[in-house]
């Protein structure tokens, strides 16, 4: 990290953040391009998941000064166009995501506009305040905006264990929905029941469309949040009840995925597309945690040197809840 110069205000309304954590996401994975080639001295500054303390704020900045414990939104838009005004910022024409876009948080230092600051919730530590943004404004869009969960709803999550996953598990428990949700493995399955969630099925063993059926009266599930793509796609709209949301946030098998449109049309499903989150569904996640009850679950947390251990777990998908980065003390 030292080989990188820190990063410098340019800008009035620009805040540069001392990181002590940084959380990975798979978005990192797709950044660095696959393991190999991923070295313990970040080539680039990846990490769009960060928390630290703020060290210099430029002239304009009002909402935090230096000292003050924040964690980072990591989606930065230009604040004038048609979707910003309407304050609908992952619809910006020039929507960025930091460490994608943007040098990210997976260094010693960041550069942010203080609008996408909040503060750390008290008694949050540095690992929970950094794994809390991407997974949770995420799962909170999909879930709250876009599905609209209603109480009393079921929802079908695939693949415990990843940090949007584990959100949306309590984001639909929050909402006062049912989360049935599913993975490979064992211990997952034990720690997303620890976790509220409703039915835990083994995807490998179980048949995930039976049992939803079974656990629903037959009607099918009303919601299912999707983000693995081609392996669970035809699963996800068998699971689907009549006029249920399949809602979509990534495809990490793959990203083909066909229906026939005469089901789309008789069934009279949503298929909607989900991305990060505007900055008043952060302010929402941000309040929830705040009153204790939305905060992120930590799988690991390994010194930045050790950064490859973390990537090569998260790859394996092996890991259940946010891996974590400890950038300084
Ligand atoms: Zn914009």
């Amino acid at each position: 990290m030292s080989e990188v110069p820190a990063p410098e205000i340019r800008a009035p309304r620009e805040v540069l953040v001392r990181v002590r954590a940084a959380a990975l996401n798979r978005l990192d994975l797709w950044m660095t391009g696959g393991l190999p080639n991923v070295s313990p001295v970040f080539p680039f500054v990846v990490g769009s998941d960060g928390a630290g303390v703020v060290e210099r704020v430029g002239d304009g900045v009002r909402a935090v000064r230096p000292g003050d414990r924040v964690m980072i939104n990591p989606g930065i838009s230009c604040g004038h166009c048609p979707a910003c005004v309407q304050g609908e910022e992952p619809l910006c024409r020039d929507f960025r995501i930091l460490g994608e876009h943007v040098p990210g948080a997976a260094a010693e230092y960041v550069v942010v506009p203080d609008e996408n600051l909040a503060p750390v919730p008290e008694g949050m530590g540095w690992p929970e305040a950094a794994g809390f943004s991407l997974s949770t404004l995420t799962a909170w869009r999909m879930l709250a905006s876009r599905a609209r969960l209603l109480a009393g709803e079921t929802a079908l999550v695939w693949g415990i264990g990843g940090g949007v996953s584990l959100a949306a598990l309590k984001i639909i428990n929050l909402l006062g929905g049912r989360a049935i949700v599913t993975s490979g493995n064992e211990v997952k399955l034990e720690r997303a029941r620890e976790l509220g969630a409703a039915a835990a099925l083994h995807h490998g063993r179980e048949d995930v469309v039976a049992e939803v059926r079974r656990l629903t009266g037959g009607r099918g599930a009303d919601v299912v949040v999707e983000s693995v793509g081609e392996q669970t796609w035809a699963n996800s709209l068998r699971a689907l009840r009549k006029g249920g949301r399949v809602v979509v946030c990534g495809a990490t098998t793959g990203p083909s995925a066909g229906f026939d449109l005469r089901r789309l049309f008789w069934n009279q499903w949503s298929i909607l597309g989900s991305t990060m989150g505007s900055r008043r569904e952060y302010a929402e996640i941000v309040r929830l945690a705040h009153q204790g009850r939305l905060w992120p679950v930590v799988d690991q947390v390994v010194p930045l040197a050790e950064g490859v251990a973390a990537y090569t777990r998260m790859q394996r998908g092996e890991q259940t809840g946010k891996l974590v980065l400890e950038v300084s003390t």
